[in-house]
């Protein structure tokens, strides 16, 4: 295949910054550099490509969007960008800069002491420490506001007590941003590795997402000092806050697995002959699916890119990022669905990008607020209603 290029039907670059396109090249080379080669064997293997977060923090990946304790401070358009590409290597790789920059990197930012900023940001921005986010429980899913692991302060300290799970980069994190319910309402607490109280195990057997890690966190008894709550975030907002910025990053990241998707069947059924020695991508049915994509994609690269700038702008809402994070989602999906059936059996092989996409994709549709979940939350954002229970 040739190296990619990007996908760009409706000259959408002639709206980004130099200072953009120079960021996007910058991450779509690493990724063509240093993950391409890796990314296949990573997920037959069922591992994370660790050795690639030390490179994903020196290029200013981690935590991108935020500004100060060594982040890039990149716009949320570059950001998105960076997104893009990633996700354009895998969504596992993309899954993890999302956990470490939105889910763990901005809650400490945005709710923690300032000695919390100083111990932490510096550090997750690096790769030096990796950090995960416990919100979903056994239980508990869509409606996080279920939970039932809790917290109970005494004296100087807090204890937690409960389980979490489908805890992306669980058992590798060096500190989980946990949500518990204390009786004060819902708090974010740091939990440290190694603390007596605190597990984490894998999860085993995904078809989807192989390259990232995804576990389960344990807390018995778990004694944290009180200086590792959180203090400027309480309530379901606080978490809800972290997940509309990773909702974010995702409404980008897809563009590149669906770009991905849709480049490769474009230039196979321009390759693969059948019928009187004609290319594939000369039949009308054939060219319909390559028409479906490539309009998809250049209205969810408008989508995203309109959202990026209203959050510049300081105007976006967590039901804008819904629409974003639903539309982009189920076009990827449906892009590496069709890009699938355009390879003809070849499509379900891992020497192509597709089938690995169309798997992780199935996650990204879940996690995150699943799609029915952002539908409710645009029905009530244009009828008042909320349809959850
Ligand atoms: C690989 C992976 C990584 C993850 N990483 C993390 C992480 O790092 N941290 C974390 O906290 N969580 C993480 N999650 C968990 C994820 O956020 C949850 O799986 C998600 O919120 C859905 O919850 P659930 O799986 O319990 O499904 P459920 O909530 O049980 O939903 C099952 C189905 O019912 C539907 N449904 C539920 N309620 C309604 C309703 N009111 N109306 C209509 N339909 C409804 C859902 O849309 C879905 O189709 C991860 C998940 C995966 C798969």
């Amino acid at each position: 295949m040739a190296r990619f290029s990007g996908v760009d039907y409706l000259h959408i670059d002639s709206q980004f910054t130099e200072q953009e396109l120079l960021v996007r090249q910058t991450a779509r080379q690493f990724v063509e550099d240093r993950v391409i080669p890796v990314v296949r064997d990573a997920y037959r293997d069922g591992v994370f490509p660790k050795h690639l977060i030390p490179e994903l923090g020196s290029l200013g990946f981690l935590g991108a969007n935020l500004e100060g304790y060594g982040c890039a401070g990149l716009n949320n358009v570059e950001y998105g960008l960076v997104m893009q590409e990633l996700e354009r290597g895998d969504s596992g790789l993309r899954s993890f800069a999302s956990v470490q920059g939105a889910l763990v990197m901005y809650p400490i930012y945005t709710y923690g002491s300032e000695e919390q900023k100083q111990r932490w940001l510096p550090k997750l921005q690096s790769g030096e420490a990796i950090g995960c986010f416990g919100l979903t429980e056994p239980g508990f899913g869509s409606n996080p506001a279920g939970m039932l692991t809790k917290a109970r302060q005494d004296g100087d300290s807090w204890i937690l007590n409960g389980e979490k799970t489908w805890i992306t980069n669980g058992s590798v994190a060096h500190v989980a941003v946990v949500w518990a319910r204390a009786e004060e309402g819902i708090r974010g607490f740091l939990v440290e590795k190694g603390t007596p109280g605190f597990s984490a195990s894998d999860l085993h057997g995904k078809l989807s997402m192989r390259a990232s890690v995804t576990s389960s966190l344990s807390f018995a008894d778990c004694r944290v000092p009180a200086s590792n709550m959180l203090p400027c975030g309480k309530g379901l907002k606080a978490p809800l806050g972290c997940l509309t910025q990773a909702r974010f990053g995702i409404g980008w990241g897809v563009l590149g697995a669906a770009m991905d998707c849709y480049e490769t069947a474009r230039q196979y059924t321009l390759a693969r002959k059948q019928f009187e020695g004609k290319p594939i991508a000369s039949h009308q049915l054939v060219q319909e699916k390559l028409a479906w994509m490539i309009t998809e994609i250049t209205k969810a690269q408008l989508l995203a890119l309109h959202a990026g700038r209203l959050k510049d702008q300081g105007k976006i809402e967590a039901a804008h990022i819904s629409m974003l994070k639903r539309n982009n989602v189920a076009m990827a999906l449906e892009c590496a669905r069709l890009s699938r059936d355009l390879l003809g059996a070849n499509g379900i092989m891992d020497e192509y990008p597709i089938m690995r996409h169309m798997c992780n994709l199935e996650t990204v549709k879940t996690y995150e607020g699943t799609d029915h979940i952002h539908t409710l939350v645009i029905g009530e954002r244009v009828t008042g209603i909320a349809a959850y229970k």
